[in-house]
């Protein structure tokens, strides 16, 4: 199965997502963990995006995508793909849908966790204690959150009218989450 979990920053999309990587041996494909390794490694990318991450800004689509294409090709990863953080611009999911077609996958299931924005910033600074992330500080959560609003939200619209969209309460316990995606995915 490859599964979109999709949410705004902070709703827990990494954390289900490990959880279902494991669960169904599957490979989780969080963009910002790719792009954040490029900055530790010091790469010619990491140097170019360092300063839209520390902002809170996104990463130009065209830097996006080539990390992911890498992936959606790997024959040992096809259709047992996770995406945490991708798409989140049209044109991002536009280019994960001809990518899908190209190597004949297709995406199962979009899962929606839904929170509204004190709680995120409540677990954004929670979190900002426990995983020291250089762009988890006051300022970066909010400048997230709005383009979150602003870039990805119409993203949400296009995938919302999909038959395999589902939207869980991403407010609830973690183990709950994770359990009520389960059913959703019959797993
Ligand atoms: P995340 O770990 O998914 O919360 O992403 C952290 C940061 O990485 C974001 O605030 C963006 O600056 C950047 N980023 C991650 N994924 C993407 C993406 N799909 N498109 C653009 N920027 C991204």
């Amino acid at each position: 199965m490859n599964i979109i979990i999709f949410g705004p920053p902070g709703a827990g999309k990494g954390t289900q997502a490990k959880h279902l990587v494991k669960k169904l041996n599957s490979f989780q494909v969080s963009t910002g963990d790719m792009l954040r390794e490029e900055i530790k490694k010091d790469t010619e990318i990491g140097k170019k995006i360092i300063n839209n991450m520390n902002d809170g800004k996104f990463v130009e689509d065209e830097i996006v995508n080539k990390l992911l294409e890498k992936i959606i090709f790997n024959p040992k990863k096809m259709s047992k793909l996770i995406f945490d953080g991708y798409p989140r611009t049209i044109n991002q999911a536009k280019n994960l849908d001809a990518l899908l077609r190209k190597s004949n996958q297709k995406i199962d299931c979009i899962i929606f966790l839904n929170v509204n924005k004190n709680s995120i910033v409540k677990r954004i600074e929670k979190r900002k204690l426990l995983e020291k992330r250089s762009d988890d500080n006051s300022d970066t959560i909010l400048k997230r959150y709005d383009t979150y609003m602003e870039v990805t939200k119409p993203v949400l619209d296009y995938y919302s009218k999909k038959q395999n969209f589902h939207e869980v309460d991403g407010s609830a316990e973690i183990k709950h989450i994770s359990q009520k995606i389960e059913e959703i995915l019959k797993v």
